[in-house]
């Protein structure tokens, strides 16, 4: 191996780039595909009311088919530091293990797959076998991701860049290297219930319409089961998370009544058929009596499935090559940047284990990144074949 990822993955450890901050580590690794090559572009994107983010695109070839690499290099902060054994922007390394914030989400994961490219790239005189690599890495995934991957993907689609795989480093694995592949996520929809009554004495509710008693049953209804899952995903689950009355009197029956509540979708529903059958299952329970409004939230986070196929195989088949273990095809965890990539060409998610990412002494076990480098490149070798 020429390419080394713990030194990379060190590098980056040290840029302090808590979201939004970049804090060089774009710099670092803009330096270090340009040396090998690549073509880097920075792009900065902004908008009203959030932090500028600055992205990075970088390609090697010109020819079809282009295998693009995807990740994020801010992190979420490290929390109180005097918690952290070992500093959380330090990169240190420890026996067997690299210690800092972003070792496995998703440093450590950038750091492999730009090791692996580079070992493909002296491996086959500087070039691609065939075809293209590319990066797209962004610095707005941990916070509110608007100014990333988003429009990182368009800014490259106006440029005429066309993609025809993505493997996107998020931590993917539950356990150990090799036991899950990400491919697909479930969709994200938020609301709210507004349920409307008449405020009054609470010695004369007869006086008054209690909305609570009205939330109540909506809630009850709106709870029962969405469905039974699919092939691919788990069962999708309403979950409310907050009721809201806002009233501190306690002789006042209140005016109205309010329940956040959020859906994870999976492939049987869309957005709009959601909000149809929660909408009717609403008008079914208040049966004429309750008055009720929702409000939906917008929402980007759309389910998605990268079917079983060629790539998923291919990937697979590295991954058992590498660790002796055959993958699982999983939909389940939160929403990643791949709800944007899936729009441009098919994605799969596979990085390390993502046991300690997020928490206080975040630290990746050297093998699993060394591991990792050998799966990526047995994936580009086997994509260029
Ligand atoms: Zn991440």
């Amino acid at each position: 191996m020429t390419a080394d990822p713990v030194a990379i993955a060190r590098g980056l450890i040290r840029c302090r780039s808590v979201t939004p901050e970049d804090g060089g580590a774009l710099g670092y690794l803009q330096e270090l595909l340009a040396k090998a090559g690549f073509a880097v572009h920075r792009t900065t994107f902004a908008e009203p009311g959030t932090a500028p983010i600055d992205n990075l695109y970088a390609r090697i070839g010109a020819a079809k088919p282009n295998l693009v690499f995807a990740g994020h290099t801010d992190v979420v902060p490290p929390g109180n530091e005097a918690a952290w054994q070992h500093p959380p922007f330090g990169g240190d390394v420890v026996g067997d293990t690299l210690y800092g914030r972003g070792a496995v989400d998703m440093k450590g994961g950038i750091a492999c797959f730009v090791a692996a490219a580079l070992d493909h790239l002296a491996a086959n005189g500087g070039k691609p076998k065939k075809g293209s690599i590319s990066l797209l890495i962004t610095g707005d995934e941990e916070s509110v991701a608007v100014n990333g991957t988003i429009k990182l993907l368009q800014w490259a689609a106006q440029r005429g860049e066309t993609f025809d795989h993505c493997i996107l480093g998020e931590p993917s694995n539950i356990d150990v290297m090799g036991d899950t592949i990400k491919a697909g996520r479930r969709g994200s929809l938020c609301g709210t219930l507004i349920v409307s009554g008449r405020q009054g004495h609470v010695a004369y509710p007869h006086r008054a319409d209690n909305p609570i008693r009205g939330l109540v049953t909506l809630i009850t209804a709106l709870q029962a089961p969405l469905d039974d899952g699919s092939e691919h995903f788990d069962p999708s689950n309403l979950e409310f998370t907050s009721v809201d009355v806002g009233n501190p009197t306690v002789n006042l029956i209140p005016g109205e009544a309010r329940a956040l509540f959020n859906i994870r979708y999976n492939d049987l529903h869309s957005q709009t058929a959601l909000k149809t059958l929660i909408e009717h299952r609403a008008q079914a329970a208040a049966a004429g009596c309750i008055r009720y409004t929702f409000e939906w939230q917008p929402s980007n986070a759309d389910v998605f499935l990268t079917k079983p196929g060629p790539f998923t195989e291919l990937a697979a088949a590295a991954i058992a090559e590498v660790t002796g273990r055959a993958p699982k095809l999983s939909t389940t965890g939160g929403t990643s940047d791949a709800r944007f990539i899936k729009d441009y060409c098919p994605v799969l998610e596979f990085g390390l284990v993502g046991q300690t990412m997020h928490q206080v002494d975040e630290r990746v076990p050297i093998a699993d990144l060394i591991m990792l480098t050998a799966i990526y490149r047995r994936i580009i070798e086997r994509y260029f074949i």
